[in-house]
């Protein structure tokens, strides 16, 4: 069935129901599935009222109920295809385009194109714009259209109009939509088209004739003007532009109320109707009371106002806009107006150059004639938040004919293509790949690369489909993991799980089965959790979906993460998915951006067996040990709850240790404030109370002498970018984030895009990220500050460090402006994450500071106490985004004591969650990938917790089973074995051993475990 105008169709909904029917749907399973709209709609209302679950899993198993009913007539009964077309760009959301999606599987609505293959060019230095426009016109020839930026008005563009015809120029002015000019510029009556440079210009957004244009000049560069007199010609959305490109200017606290007007704005502009707006507004300029809500809103918009005026009013705020790089003030008929680049006009406007083809996507030319540095500079900077590949170039750089050539023979084949000669390299050329990757939040990261997707869903996985200008990408998510090792028997020349067949070992994978209630995950062939009786979902109809959508497709891409763990979900999906389909690659990429997404389409490999080997064997260690051992632990202690893993053993032991030390060695500890503010802490044995008391007189009254003091320069370098190890330790002692946290809100960060790959162990800068450092420095601090440094050349692998130049103030501006849309929601968390890793990141790129050191002996008693550090900064460097610590300054000679602390503690502190990774990067145990999970489960099996003072401790239970196993497995659970074993894993990464040699040693160490 073919619907042309969608959206008149979606008027009237007899006729959407009428063709349901044609496609062979009967009234019965229509009603069904409004019956599930209705649900539906209910159901979230409910689960926002947080109202009793009774309630809840009633119309959640009638939803599950009624979808069964659909789908057994959906299978049934052959179904047509429904082809729809139309301009829907927003297809409102009533119950009738919901049916669509719950019966057919996709929702209307367009999708929105965002690829550019546009030259973006400039020219400076030009003295009289309008003769550089012409002479632009005679060496580009036909087919260009020019735009005027809106602060010179459309007086200015028939000023233009009238002086390209004096030249002979065939030009049309098209200021308003006139059908029969576009048909003439079509047919080349017209070799140019003037028109006005803004987004609600008909000259930006209506039309798309992709054969005929071949180049947009922009005659001046495209901004607009916002009146300074805020109060006389206020509307919303004027101060919302003057807010924003203020902001910069000013000091945090007054950005944080800037943000948080910006957010009202949006907000109010978004939920107030036209005529309630237009209300409000004409209240606000008569100084009219209103009432309830609108007078609300009204003494906002006031208290908004009066910021602005007075902000504008501000000495010191004129004097900034002077200096800023990007801002300028503009005077007519004595009224001070603020310009403002629009980035959304340019990019708009010159997208009409460059437009999606069948044989990918046109090249385009765009030319900038600047007559306002200041508004271009901001042009740069704004259009960058939207679209980062863009490469501005100097029209002297840039060899035109050439450009022309490339230009022109996309138009060729345009227009070949449009008269339906089709020549045989075009014939199969679009081609489409199911791309999978992990987690729904990526999936919809990469989505929104290439503009608006599409969304359908097969059984309900949701798919987003997508252009890259090559291929049709179909973007699905598999949840993760899919398939396991089995927990159950299998009998026979089986170990856990793992048959042994000829000689070799073959884990017997299941697919994971998830409890729908309490997310529990099982191996097992069961119908029901063992744990709440509720319902299970059994992974393989993910498979199921992925293997239809495969179907479809051309090709399989693997994009999961970049890592062994990443390569073998993949690979499980890939052996899934190969009877259905001719051609599965995988794609790797460290960051999930644009740039990264698409160097990986062009570098398809083949999936890498050696580290699914790996991944395979560290599975079946860890249950092949910890089976074997828990064991041992039931039968010993008699507690069938008790487990044990080969990795975590000697991390346990690393926490026991430590906890029976400091029990075994408490001080008491004075610490002295002296008059010049230095501290110092003694530690004495054990006293009673009495004793401390006599202690602290005493110390308060003697005199300390600073022997010497010896001051000297020094440069001081920064320290290099994370790796996994180094932010979790860092993120546990500044932000006390425990290592599964920061870990969960990394992941976030990486999969919208903000951060490179979380687990990695090494600190290589690439040179994409030096341009980020480069790019970030210079414009906040000066060129001069930069020093590119690499930190390391191993590997293809990179440090943990932003994807883009944006700190986390700017971060929070762009998404509360929503100039940057991401796949999932932000919270203070994650921007106090991204905020260090963007901190410490941009200092790695930074020139050292130049410091004075202070080192000193101070004498008290008989003790004498060395002091070390720094006590002013001569010369600033990476202390400028990461300030260093400074200690007072002392001088030489007698000294008095201020005041005297006294605590009780351990010599030696209690291990952090921060020193235990530090450890197991330095002794070698766990890795990246591995450093949290360790942790995590020591957690969970209770063996170690956290004291309220966020010190790990361990407990009797932990304390007794490492007591266990390392008197009686020393050999098999000792830091050695657990070392070697890592390394055994690298090796098997890297192809140098056989992993079923690796197997067979492991299977003979369980044997000898089992007879003991
Ligand atoms: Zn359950």
């Amino acid at each position: 069935v073919f619907v042309d105008d969608v959206d008149s169709l979606l008027k009237s909904s007899k006729n959407v129901d009428k063709v349901l029917m044609l496609l062979g749907l009967t009234p019965e399973i229509i009603s069904n599935g409004l019956k599930i709209v209705d649900l539906k709609a209910k159901l979230s209302k409910l689960q926002k009222r947080k109202t009793t679950s009774k309630e809840v899993d009633s119309i959640e198993s009638e939803i599950e109920h009624t979808k069964e009913a659909i789908s057994d007539f959906i299978n049934k009964v052959k179904t047509g295809i429904l082809i729809v077309s139309g301009a829907s760009t927003k297809a409102r959301r009533t119950k009738r385009v919901k049916l669509f999606n719950e019966l057919l599987g996709f929702e209307i609505g367009s999708r929105i194109e965002f690829i550019r293959n546009i030259e973006d060019i400039y020219v400076h230095d030009v003295h009289v714009v309008e003769d550089k426009v012409i002479e632009l016109i005679r060496k580009l020839g036909s087919g260009g259209i020019v735009f005027i930026p809106m602060d010179k008005g459309v007086e200015y563009a028939e000023k233009l109009y009238g002086k390209l015809i004096e030249s002979g120029i065939n030009a049309g002015i098209y200021t308003k939509s006139k059908r029969k000019l576009i048909e003439d510029f079509t047919n080349g009556k017209y070799d140019v088209l003037i028109g006005m440079a803004s987004y609600r210009s008909p000259l930006t957004r209506g039309i798309d004739i992709p054969h005929r244009i071949r180049y947009a000049i922009f005659a001046g560069v495209p901004k607009f003007r916002i009146s300074l007199d805020i109060e006389e010609e206020f509307k919303p959305s004027r101060a919302l532009i003057l807010l924003a490109n203020l902001r910069d200017l000013l000091e945090q606290k007054e950005q944080d109320l800037v943000d948080k007007y910006i957010m009202d704005l949006r907000n109010l502009i978004a939920i107030i109707g036209r005529d309630d707006m237009k209300k409000i507004v004409d209240a606000v300029k008569q100084n009219v009371k209103l009432t309830g809500f609108l007078e609300r809103v009204r003494r906002k918009f006031i208290e908004i106002i009066s910021f602005l005026t007075n902000l504008i009013g501000r000495e010191d705020i004129k004097e900034k806009i002077k200096l800023a790089p990007h801002l300028s003030i503009s005077s007519e008929l004595g009224k001070p107006y603020l310009v403002v680049p629009d980035a959304v006009a340019y990019i708009q406007a010159s997208g009409r150059t460059s437009r999606l083809y069948l044989g990918g996507v046109s090249k385009g030319i765009s030319i900038v004639i600047i007559d306002d540095d200041k508004a271009f500079n901001g042009l740069v900077k704004d259009v960058k938040w939207y679209v980062e590949e863009i490469n501005w170039k100097d029209i002297k750089d840039v060899n035109i004919t050439k450009l022309l050539e490339a230009v022109d023979s996309d138009r060729a084949t345009i227009r070949k293509l449009m008269d339906g000669v089709i020549s045989p390299e075009f014939q199969d050329i679009v081609k489409t790949a199911l791309l999978v990757v992990e987690s729904p939040t990526k999936a919809r990261t990469i989505a929104k690369f290439f503009g608006k997707p599409s969304k359908r869903t097969i059984h309900e996985l949701t798919i987003y489909e997508v252009s890259t200008g090559d291929l049709v990408l179909n973007i699905a998510a598999s949840g993760g993991h899919v398939f396991d090792i089995p927990t159950y028997d299998l009998g026979g020349n089986s170990l856990y799980g793992v048959l042994s067949i000829d000689g070799r070992f073959i884990p017997a994978y299941i697919t994971i089965k998830r409890c729908l209630k309490c997310r529990k995950t099982f191996t097992e062939p069961i119908g029901k959790c063992p744990s709440c009786q509720s319902p299970l979902e059994d992974k393989m109809w993910i498979i199921e979906a992925l293997r239809d959508a495969a179907w479809e497709a051309d090709m399989v891409l693997i994009g999961t993460d970049a890592d062994a763990e990443g390569e073998k979900i993949g690979w499980d999906i890939a052996q899934m998915l190969m009877p259905y389909t001719s051609m599965i690659k995988r794609i790797e990429f460290h960051e999930v951006t644009k740039r990264a997404l698409i160097n990986a389409l062009k570098n398809m490999r083949d999936i890498n067996h050696k580290l699914v080997e790996a991944q395979i064997v560290r599975r079946i260690e860890d249950r092949w040990i910890g089976f074997e051992l828990s064991k041992k632990l039931w039968s010993k202690f008699n507690n069938y709850r008790l487990s044990a893993g080969r990795v975590q053993t000697p991390v346990l032991g690393w926490v026991v240790e430590r906890t029976s030390e400091t029990r075994r060695n408490i001080q008491d500890f004075f610490e002295l404030t002296l008059e010049n503010g230095i501290k110092i802490v003694l530690k004495k044995p054990l006293m009673k109370h009495e004793e401390v008391k006599r202690e602290i007189d005493k110390l308060k009254n003697l005199t300390c002498i600073v022997k010497w003091v010896l001051k000297e320069e020094e440069e001081v370098n920064p320290s290099p970018p994370f790796s996994t190890d180094s932010l979790l330790n860092e993120a546990a002692s500044t932000l006390k984030f425990n290592v599964s946290k920061t870990m969960a809100l990394a992941q976030d960060l990486f999969e919208v895009g903000l951060i490179t790959y979380h687990r990695t162990d090494s600190i290589r800068v690439s040179s994409i990220g030096q341009n980020i450092a480069l790019e970030y420095i210079r414009d906040k601090f000066g060129e001069e500050f930069f020093k590119p440094r690499e930190w390391s050349r191993e590997g293809a692998h990179e440090c943990i460090r932003p994807t883009r130049p944006i700190d986390t103030a700017r971060l929070r501006q762009l998404l509360a402006l929503g100039v940057i849309r991401l796949a999932k929601r932000l919270t203070d968390d994650h921007l106090a994450l991204y905020d260090i890793i963007f901190k410490k990141f941009i200092a790695s790129q930074m020139t050292p500071t130049k410091v004075v050191k202070q080192k000193c002996e101070i004498a008290i008693e008989d003790y004498i106490e060395k002091i070390e550090g720094y006590i002013h900064i001569v010369k600033p460097g990476f202390s400028l985004i990461k300030p260093l610590h400074l200690i007072p300054e002392v001088k030489e000679g007698a000294i008095k004591i201020l005041n005297v602390q006294n605590w009780k503690a351990p010599t030696v502190n209690l291990l952090t969650q921060g020193d235990i990774i530090g450890l197991m990067k330095i002794r070698g145990i766990g890795r990246p990938s591995t450093y949290a999970k360790i942790m995590e489960t020591l957690f969970q099996r209770g063996y170690i917790k956290e004291s309220p003072k966020r010190n790990i401790i361990s407990t009797k239970k932990g304390y007794m089973v490492y007591i266990y196993l390392s008197n009686e497995f020393n050999e098999f659970v000792s830091e050695e074995t657990t070392r070697k074993l890592e390394e055994i894993m690298d090796l098997i990464e890297k192809g140098s051993i056989d992993y079923q040699d690796v197997l067979h040693k492991l299977y003979s160490e369980i044997v000898s475990i089992r007879i003991r």
